[in-house]
């Protein structure tokens, strides 16, 4: 059986000894007798998962001890409304920054609970200014960006100085890809499909001072406090998720931590963004500050060459590499766990197309 070179934008690749020891721990979890699936979330053996999974975490992102990690469900998703349910509640204001789809999800939840501003940056989303204080309102109860843009490939490339209002980020699609410094936001959230895991758990970083400030009609099971008074175990957690994802924590700190993973998605991502600015075919819109390490749309001007193109390379094993429908063309996701070789497949794959491509023409 060979694996394919899977480009997808979530849920994604994960690493082979991740999932070469899951299998080996299927039936017989260190010596329970049974699979993490099949035990309790109060047994001592998932209680060491969860404690280990949080205390790796908080090891390579350098969490402060003034944040709590909590694990929960829903994706990313449900943190659109967790959010402002939350933290939408001291002036019912916020400010969010339209850099994209899941920005505009996370803005129309918003929408529902408060006074929402929404900044837009350019149009169209292939740029991202710098913003400072004054970008703001004083108000605010709090600031909310995308850091990374999935579908449109961008990303911040300087986080926006907010002064003292907590900044909130979704940061589904590029946590751990590269170093942050915790103690710049008040809230970080990623469900773990793209570089933590698989689906079904959902990471929030978050500031002591921000998890009880609630609505008072807020549902328990939407508010941190519950969270973090039960340590992520009010109710069933997704367990199995939650063991895979300490799986992938450990493979990142043996690959020497967050600084070493940087360095690699730069390089995979620079391999990549030359190849596709050689090419006389193919275009990146984003503008060169603002490109994604994580998410690389590309495409040719004509939606015909697209389709060969991605036809042609589905025939050679290389997987999802098609755009998202509202930005069309290519997407290739290179998170974390995507090996080199397999983006040295696409660039050569890329290079041999446009070859093709060539001769036919002459
Ligand atoms: C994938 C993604 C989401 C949605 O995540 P779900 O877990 O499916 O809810 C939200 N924001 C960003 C930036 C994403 O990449």
């Amino acid at each position: 059986m060979t694996r394919v070179a899977n480009f997808s934008a979530g849920p994604s690749v994960l690493p082979v000894s991740v999932l070469e020891r899951a299998q080996k721990e299927l039936l017989n979890y260190n010596g329970t007798g049974m699979s993490v699936m099949e035990m309790s979330h109060r047994s001592q053996d998932f209680q060491e998962i969860m404690e280990e999974a949080e205390a790796l975490l908080r090891e390579l992102l350098k969490i402060p001890d003034n944040f709590h990690v909590l694990f929960l469900q829903g994706g990313a998703s449900l943190q659109f409304s967790m959010v402002p349910f939350n933290l939408l509640t001291t002036n019912h204001k916020a400010d969010y920054i339209m850099t994209g789809s899941w920005a505009k999800k996370a803005i129309a939840e918003a929408s529902k609970l408060g006074d929402i501003t929404i900044i837009t940056p350019t149009n169209p989303l292939t740029e991202i200014p710098s913003y400072n204080q004054e970008s703001f309102q004083f108000d605010a109860d709090y600031v909310h960006i995308t850091t990374n843009n999935t579908i449109e490939g961008t990303r911040f490339s300087e986080l926006p100085n907010t002064g003292t209002i907590p900044l909130v980020a979704d940061m589904s699609s590029h946590i751990l890809s590269e170093e942050i410094d915790v103690n710049q936001f008040g809230l970080i959230y990623a469900g773990a499909q793209k570089n933590l895991g698989p689906a079904g758990v959902t990471v929030v970083i978050v500031r002591e001072d921000l998890t009880n400030k609630a609505f008072t009609s807020c549902p328990t099971m939407l508010n941190y406090q519950t969270y973090v008074k039960n340590q992520s175990l009010f109710n069933t957690p997704p367990t199995f998720a939650i063991y895979i994802m300490k799986m992938v924590l450990e493979w990142i700190k043996e690959l020497g931590g967050v600084t070493v993973i940087e360095q690699q998605n730069k390089k995979k991502a620079k391999w990549l963004y030359d190849t596709i600015d050689q090419s006389k075919l193919f275009n990146n819109h984003v503008h060169p500050k603002n490109r994604s390490i994580m998410n690389i749309p590309f495409t040719a001007d004509c939606e015909d060459l697209n389709k060969e193109f991605l036809q042609k390379a589905d025939e050679k094993g290389l997987k999802n590499l098609k755009g998202h429908r509202s930005v069309g063309g290519m997407r290739a996701s290179l998170y974390n766990a995507m090996p080199f070789e397999d983006v040295k497949k696409l660039t050569d794959f890329i290079k041999e197309f446009e070859r093709t491509y060539q001769q036919v023409l002459t």
